[in-house]
């Protein structure tokens, strides 16, 4: 079975090309990682898989089409984006962003929003210190643990991350991998775009080599830590 699987993304934005014929093929259980440089078009793709941009080819989650459904219908289906902005709700405490996250499971008892409340703080426990303090006035690295938070709060079968790293200091870096590892320990699938091609490579599975617009490698994520273009360009090595 396929989780996701895309043939021939396009996306334009007016006349300029941003993405150019992007296939991937994504199976669950799975950490998958888009490298590349700025500007390269991850942002783009990845917002065109949730329907927040058109976009010609076609694109299968869970094996139905994704073309005829909406935003809502893509976040009720399993899929769950954190953008690079993070978007979260800035006057609103940390408490009530993460209840937020779980706004699409409507037939969800109390007690499982509760004990997934639990699994969230278990995973970050910085968040449950800070749980009634308003989520504007957290720090760079605290915002993107609540924003992965609320994101898992949906119980997502695909967390699409769009540069978790950006921003961030080493050691908080650290953090949200692991937390991304732990993620993977309990089997949730994750679409990873990230400029950190180290960090990125070292916890993925697979991995797709992004550069303006076109995929011009992939692999075993393995592998292309010991490929020697992805060492030249990507990891300062030779
Ligand atoms: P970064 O890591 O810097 O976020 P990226 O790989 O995510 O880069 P995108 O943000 O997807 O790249 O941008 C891909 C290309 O599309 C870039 O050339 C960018 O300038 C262009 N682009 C992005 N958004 C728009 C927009 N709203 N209008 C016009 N061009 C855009």
């Amino acid at each position: 079975m396929s989780l996701l699987r895309t043939a021939g993304i396009s996306v334009n934005y007016g006349k300029i090309s941003a993405v150019r014929n992007l296939t991937i093929d994504m199976k669950p259980g799975r950490i998958v990682t888009i490298i590349g440089p700025n500007g390269a078009g991850k942002s783009t793709f990845l917002k065109a898989l949730m329907g927040l941009l058109p976009y010609r080819g076609s694109a299968d989650f869970l094996d139905r089409p994704l073309e005829r459904q909406s935003v809502q219908d893509r976040v009720r289906s399993g899929m769950a984006l954190v953008p690079e902005t993070r978007e979260l709700f800035g006057q609103m405490s940390v408490w009530d962003n993460l209840r937020l996250g779980a706004f699409s499971r409507k037939g969800a008892s109390a007690k499982a929003l509760r004990a997934d409340l639990a699994m969230v703080t278990d995973l970050f426990p910085r968040l449950a210190e800070r749980r009634l303090q308003a989520a504007g006035t957290l720090s760079g690295g605290e915002r993107q643990m609540l924003a992965l938070g609320r994101a898992l709060m949906a119980r997502p079968k695909l967390l699409m991350l769009d540069e978790p790293s950006l921003g961030l200091a080493p050691i908080v870096v650290r953090e949200i991998f692991r937390v991304l590892a732990n993620l993977r320990d309990m089997n949730v699938s994750i679409l990873l775009v990230e400029q950190n091609a180290r960090a990125a490579l070292r916890i993925a599975d697979y991995g797709y080599v992004l550069e303006t617009g076109d995929i011009t490698l992939s692999g075993e994520a393995s592998d292309l830590q010991s490929d020697s273009r992805i060492l030249k360009t990507y990891l300062g090595g030779s």
